[in-house]
């Protein structure tokens, strides 16, 4: 199991906090380069996502949590902040709630490719739960 429970203020520097975290955390499951690339990048479209749509200009707090159950990999993100409204719709390719902002909508697409799993949990106004999966080589 070994839980660990990062918060974090949702401000954009702490998104390579993030990342960094979790290639840490990474480190006692023995992962290839490709496990801990694939991870940071999963992470980081979690929780810009969690800053940038969760939160916006408002100040929250991100919660990243961790565990391992033998190889595999288990990553949650929660915001409380403003939540989605059409979870499937967001999930598609190339949708953006943003498309002004230089964003592609392809965050949760990314994640579903760089991870075995991924489940997305929103309530709008209540926040957002992400929670991906990975089996991790060599552990
Ligand atoms: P990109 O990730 O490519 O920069 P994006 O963030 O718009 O663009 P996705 O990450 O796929 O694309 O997210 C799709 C949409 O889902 C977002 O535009 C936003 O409307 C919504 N969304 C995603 N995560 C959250 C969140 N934590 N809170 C509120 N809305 C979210
Ligand atoms: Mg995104």
């Amino acid at each position: 199991m070994n839980r660990v429970r990062v918060e974090f203020a949702s401000q954009s520097v702490n998104e390579g906090f993030a990342r960094m975290v979790a290639s840490a955390y990474l480190m006692q499951m023995d992962p290839t380069l490709e496990d801990l690339a694939d991870v940071k990048t999963a992470v980081s479209e979690a929780v810009t996502n969690a800053i940038v749509h969760g939160y916006g200009s408002k100040e929250g707090t991100v919660v990243m949590t961790m565990e391992r159950n033998k190889n595999v990999f288990t990553l949650e993100v929660v915001d409380t902040g403003k939540g989605i409204l059409d979870i499937a719709k967001a999930r598609e390719p190339l949708f953006t709630s943003c498309p002004g902002d230089e964003r592609s909508g392809m965050g949760f697409t990314v994640m579903e490719t760089f991870m075995d799993s991924l489940t997305v949990e929103s309530k709008l106004g209540e926040g957002t739960r992400i929670v991906m999966t990975k089996e991790i080589g060599g552990a």
